[in-house]
């Protein structure tokens, strides 16, 4: 299944109520969520396997759905890396 990385971005101002949506709506993701906002950063980044780009973005909080930033990624090998530079390359 692909892995996908969901990026939730808020501000310091809207902290309090994003940590609130995600401990209402978001246990699920908890355990693969990340949160910079101790260090200032208010963004979470949480890693997971979905069927697709619109079932990752269902298994987030209703409100944060269409705001969240969901990329499917990969990881490279070094052969992969090489391939890749290849291409580019022409
Ligand atoms: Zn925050």
């Amino acid at each position: 299944m692909p892995q996908y990385l969901v990026e939730l971005a808020h501000t310091e101002a809207d902290c309090a109520r994003a940590l609130e949506t995600i401990r209402t709506y978001g246990l699920h993701i908890l355990n693969y969520t990340w949160f910079g906002c101790m260090a200032g950063v208010h963004t979470s980044w949480a890693t997971f396997e979905a069927e697709d780009e619109p079932h990752a973005r269902f298994a987030l909080p209703p409100p944060m759905r269409a705001q969240a930033r969901v990329v499917e990624v990969q990881k490279f090998t070094p052969d992969r890396i090489q391939q890749i530079l290849g291409f580019h390359k022409g």
